[in-house]
């Protein structure tokens, strides 16, 4: 059997980890390259002693020269406390590191798929969200480092592909949730399942009408594979849940499922907070055949033990 060889760069973070998994589950011969920033080991752990895994520590912002068939490109941090801890790094990493993959893609002729976000659409003025939607994006915000990041990786793509023939695939991954995402990024699934299993208040910004759309990680793992495996696409894919929620009624499901006593506090909303995302998705469901089947709830319940199971092991203080 020749197995494919793929490279999944940020390889050691939260999707990262569960691509891995499933990759090897399917007979890939994977590396998983992590600089270790906001990855970290434990997330790859049950990985480590199959025969065909490999770590590699590596900044994607310095040049790498590996053989390889496949390239998923998801290295740069995702939460915002994350990528607006060093701004300037969030930057290179997106352009210089997707340069670097890319022209690794070029060079041994891989195909290579890059980790986009729903953060293109910035503020979003058009709702749902579709691929044709050019976006409201603040370039000189908070959140711009990441989302003017993520808009020159699609452009050097699209150009990568123009210019040089080379085959690429952009997902933009809208939010998603699941076993593995850092309890301390301060994404909102991960830190209000914390404060609830903590019996501390859970802390909605601003008056939790904002929405979001939360999609299971096993479920985009699916669909980073499909888009991957598909022959053709016209460009961009949305890959997300198309069920909205408000964050007021993700923080009292929470506390309905974990039977918390925690109370709501209300706090401050963030510079640029999107106030409504969610995707269409017909681009996906008519190119990949791919839809999210794990409803909140049921996602939720799969998510709360892993965060049980974490805070057992490390009680505070
Ligand atoms: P994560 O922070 O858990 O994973 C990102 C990984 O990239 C980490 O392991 C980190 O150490 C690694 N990394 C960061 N900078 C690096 C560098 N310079 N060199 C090498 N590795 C580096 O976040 P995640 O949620 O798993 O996100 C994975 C990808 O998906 C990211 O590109 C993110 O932008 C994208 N994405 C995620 C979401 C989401 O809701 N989780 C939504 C939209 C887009
Ligand atoms: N949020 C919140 N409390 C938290 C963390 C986040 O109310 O403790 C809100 C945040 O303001 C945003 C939404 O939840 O409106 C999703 O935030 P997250 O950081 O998870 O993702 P993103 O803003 O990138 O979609």
């Amino acid at each position: 059997m020749i197995r494919e060889r793929i490279l999944v760069a940020g390889g050691a973070g939260f999707i990262g980890s569960h691509l891995c998994e499933s990759l090897l589950r399917q007979g890939a011969d994977v590396l998983c390259l992590d600089n270790l920033f906001s990855g970290t080991r434990r997330n790859i752990l049950p990985l480590v002693e199959h025969p065909y895994f490999e770590f590699i520590r590596h900044d994607v912002t310095q040049p790498i020269l590996l053989e390889v068939d496949r390239i998923y490109n998801l290295a740069s941090p995702a939460a915002p406390v994350h990528y607006q801890y060093n701004p300037v790094k969030t930057v290179k990493t997106n352009v210089m590191g997707t340069l670097n993959l890319l022209g690794l893609a070029k060079r041994v002729g891989a195909r290579i798929l890059q980790a986009s976000t729903s953060e293109v659409y910035g503020d979003p003025l058009v709702h749902p969200q579709r691929e044709d939607y050019w976006g409201n994006v603040n370039p000189i915000g908070p959140r711009s480092c990441y989302d003017e990041g993520k808009r020159v990786a699609e452009s050097l793509m699209i150009n990568y592909r123009r210019q040089n023939g080379v085959d690429v695939r952009i997902a933009r991954i809208f939010n998603t949730y699941g076993p593995r995402m850092s309890e301390v990024d301060g994404r909102v699934v991960s830190n209000f399942v914390v404060q609830a299993l903590r019996e501390k208040p859970l802390t909605v910004y601003g008056d939790g009408s904002q929405t979001r759309s939360f999609c299971f990680v096993s479920d985009l793992v699916a669909g980073l594979e499909q888009l991957m495996d598909a022959d053709w696409v016209p460009g961009p894919v949305n890959l997300g849940s198309p069920r909205e929620c408000s964050i007021l009624s993700l923080a009292e499901l929470i506390l309905e499922l974990t039977g918390s006593k925690s109370e709501i506090q209300f706090g401050l909303i963030p510079v640029d907070d999107p106030v409504r995302r969610r995707p269409d998705i017909g681009r996906a469901e008519r190119h990949l055949d791919w839809e999210p089947f794990v409803g909140l709830r049921e996602g939720l319940q799969r998510t709360i033990p892993y965060y049980q199971e974490l805070l057992a092991r490390n009680p505070p203080g």
